[in-house]
């Protein structure tokens, strides 16, 4: 039978890095068997869900590369189908009307509470046979009362619910809109998955579901129920603890292979490894070997394997991203030629493109002012003559290029006897406007001749006022 995997998220938020991760999982097991990736969005609360919700999730998945070959399908759009299965379990004598009042519900609740029972619905109207004036009933499953429902989890090993503690469900409200379990039997039914990897959170769930697929006539799927994410602080990872939000990651200057390898590492392993490529997933992930317990997201370990990729990337590869985030800090990527050299120069250092940007924004856009603490430890009077001495040589040159920018440098120094960096930081501070900045005759060649003097005559201007101040 070819595997068919879901990713079936409430477009109720933006896509969140436990939603990713079960989207992953459900990818890699579907491309690993040459199964399909369905996509389908829970939108049947219609206050809650809303079009941007929607479209984060395109993107977030789209940006993952995580890929879907059917869907997006909208729940919303299939109200009849659904109405059509209630009514085939209606007719089939497997629901029944319910007319129970809240009042009445909250009084047989408190009565079991008062004898020590767990409270549930009792079934009381399995035997109605008359409708209650005044009053639209809602429609319950009809549970089986003996036996076992038996969930056999990739994960989590056998899971026994006895069907006595399974009370009879509501599968439409008084509206007839159709609730949660209702919809996702009829979905995975209907789109033919037969493996579900979802979180956790909806184990007890999956003996109803179970349950409603039985009666339907419909084999259930296999299931795998992931743990859930804790941030470091062992709490169920929020805001709080940070970016939780895929795309939010995208804007803070991290590359997607990052994400999926960090996502991947949540709550699965293989050995000490940590490093995992897309291909290396593909090839080694096991849902059987994800582990039953929570894991804990660790934002510093994704920011070392971001750094990682960074490095490991064709220069190539990150020009799209490293405009996106030099356009948002008001740098013109078009203000230099050639950004191969550029990127190159930071990518041995950068943890994320956003990093990258901003030690590299100098050259797309010039500074308002100098770094205060920087500016004060490089540029102080005595190395004026030095830096203008520096700064005639680099204008007399005819060629532009990282020798030549070296070798004025190198003779500046030699006839002063010199080190080389006492010269060069303050250069590196006249230019940049900070501390950092790629080696000192790449950064000035890349930046170009004319935009150099002008810095260092900003520079020297600097230095003249400080002095002046000084006296
Ligand atoms: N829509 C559900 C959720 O976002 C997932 C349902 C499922 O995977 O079965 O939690």
């Amino acid at each position: 039978m070819t595997v068919r995997t879901r990713f079936a998220p409430s477009p109720t938020g933006y896509l969140h890095i436990g939603g990713a991760r079960t989207a992953l999982f459900s990818w890699l097991h579907a491309r690993q068997n040459q199964g399909a990736f369905v996509l389908r969005i829970e939108d049947t609360d219609a206050e809650r869900s809303t079009p941007e919700a929607v479209q984060a999730i395109l993107d977030g998945l789209s940006w993952l590369g995580l890929d879907w070959d059917e869907g997006p399908f909208f729940q919303s759009q299939r109200t009849e189908r659904y109405r059509e299965v209630i009514h085939q379990l209606f007719e089939g004598g497997q629901a029944y009307h319910c007319y129970c009042t809240k009042e009445e519900l909250d009084t047989m609740r408190e009565e079991q509470r008062a004898q020590g029972k767990k409270p549930m619905y009792d079934g009381r109207c399995r035997q109605r046979t008359e409708p209650r004036e005044g009053v639209s009933p809602v429609v319950r499953f009809k549970a089986p009362e003996r036996g076992k429902t038996v969930v056999e989890d990739r994960i989590h090993g056998t899971v026994a619910f006895d069907n006595r503690e399974l009370d009879d469900l509501i599968i439409a409200r008084s509206d007839g809109s159709p609730t949660y379990n209702l919809t996702v039997v009829v979905d995975d039914w209907d789109m033919g998955i037969t493996d579900v990897i979802r979180g956790d959170d909806h184990l007890n769930n999956t003996p109803r579901q179970m349950q409603i697929l039985q009666a339907l006539g419909a084999e259930p799927p296999r299931y795998a129920h992931v743990p859930m994410i804790l941030g470091e602080d062992k709490k169920r990872l929020s805001k709080r603890h940070g970016a939780v939000s895929v795309l939010q990651y995208k804007e803070d200057g991290f590359l997607p292979e990052a994400l999926v390898n960090g996502l991947a590492r949540l709550g699965w392993s293989h050995g000490d490894d940590e490093i995992f490529a897309r291909d290396d997933l593909l090839r080694l992930f096991a849902v059987e070997s994800v582990g039953k317990t929570a894991s804990v997201f660790n934002q510093e370990k994704l920011v070392w394997l971001n750094g990682h990729y960074i490095r490991e990337r064709e220069p190539a590869d990150l020009v799209e991203p490293f405009k996106d985030q030099l356009r948002k800090r008001g740098g013109d990527p078009e203000a230099v030629t050639d950004l191969i050299p550029v990127i190159e120069s930071l990518q041995e250092r950068s943890k994320t493109i956003a990093e990258m940007a901003d030690t590299g924004l100098f050259f797309f856009r010039d500074f308002e002012e100098l770094d205060e603490k920087a500016a004060k430890k490089n540029l102080k009077p005595a190395v004026e003559e030095p830096l203008q001495a520096v700064r005639d040589g680099l204008a007399a040159l005819d060629a532009w290029s990282g020798e030549a920018v070296h070798q004025v440098i190198q003779d500046v120094v030699d006839a002063r006897e010199m080190k080389f960096g006492k010269v060069a930081q303050p250069i590196r501070v006249a230019v940049s406007g900070g501390a950092v900045s790629p080696p000192i005759d790449v950064t000035l060649q890349l930046l170009g001749q004319s935009t150099t003097i002008e810095r260092l005559d900003r520079a020297l201007v600097y230095i003249r006022e400080r002095a002046a101040q000084a006296e």
